[in-house]
């Protein structure tokens, strides 16, 4: 059988995503990228998504919203989503872990409530959507993408943000787990760690000048990165480009890794 063109393989049409944390930042981009490239959407998140549908619906694709609380969802609650997903799109093809909080505190001082919210929705929602939508695949019998949102923190200890620093490591981790038990079934799972993107995420350290002059100074592509920086590579691996690419992290950071 002729192999498909090179360009063929990225395109995503007739497939179906879950994108956590759609309404605004990386998570919308990356849904409107994932639609830009054939697949139909499901957003997840507490948030209002209509922006998110208007963009999607312009672009011909089809979105379908779930509301759930990620910080405080059950596992019943995320195999529902799951549930949901399929009765309205009949598939799902491509899950995107990007739903995620931060808290700052000094480690010191450091709350059970901030450890808790962030560990639950960066990291144990993570694993329990991932579990539930590989269940999902190894049915459909035609494998599928899981792409998890990592970060920095993933490979540095950060400041005053302990429980961000342990989920996102765990991404890290759970991404390589996943490749290492779910390869087999054509799952592919890989992360993406972006650095310093300008978001609602980053709006504290951004209005510290100081800071946010010593962020900008160590970062070597001279700015700070948007959401557009990330939907390629998110579209990359949801794609077959991408189909022997298992349990990887990439990092979309202007060069912040390499100094
Ligand atoms: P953001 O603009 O704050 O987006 C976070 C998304 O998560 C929003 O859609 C938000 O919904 C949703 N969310 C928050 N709490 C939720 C909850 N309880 N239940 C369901 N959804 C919830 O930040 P972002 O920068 O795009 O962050 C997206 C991901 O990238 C996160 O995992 C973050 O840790 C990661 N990341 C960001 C950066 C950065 O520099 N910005 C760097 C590395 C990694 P609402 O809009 O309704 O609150």
């Amino acid at each position: 059988m002729k192999e498909k063109g090179i360009l063929e393989l990225f395109k995503l049409n007739g497939k179906v995503a879950i994108v956590t944390g759609a309404t605004q930042g990386l998570g919308q981009g990356m849904a409107i990228a994932l639609a830009e490239a054939g697949a139909d959407v499901c957003g997840v998140g507490i948030g209002d998504m209509a922006e998110t549908r208007v963009k999607i619906e312009a672009l011909g694709r089809k979105f379908h919203s779930i509301d759930a609380d990620l910080v405080n969802a059950s596992v019943e609650d995320l195999n529902k989503i799951v549930l949901d997903t399929v009765s309205v799109f009949g598939h799902i093809d491509i899950l995107v872990n990007n739903a995620g909080i931060i808290r700052r505190q000094d480690t010191i001082d450091f709350s059970e409530e901030n450890w808790d919210d962030v560990m639950n929705i960066n990291l144990k929602t993570i694993f329990f959507l991932s579990q539930a939508v590989a269940k999902q695949y190894i049915k459909q019998g035609k494998g599928g993408k899981i792409i998890s949102i990592a970060s920095m923190l993933s490979y540095q200890g950060g400041i005053r943000v302990p429980s961000y620093t342990a989920s996102k490591s765990g991404v890290k981790g759970i991404t390589m787990t996943f490749a290492n038990e779910w390869a087999k079934y054509n799952i592919n799972s890989n992360a993406i760690a972006p650095g310093y993107m300008a978001t609602a995420n980053t709006a504290p350290i951004r209005a510290d000048e100081t800071r946010a002059g010593e962020i900008l100074e160590r970062i070597p592509a001279s700015r700070w990165g948007t959401p557009h920086d990330v939907a390629g590579v998110c579209v990359f691996l949801a794609s077959e480009a991408s189909s022997y690419i298992n349990g990887f992290t990439i990092a979309v950071d202007g060069g912040w890794l390499a100094r």
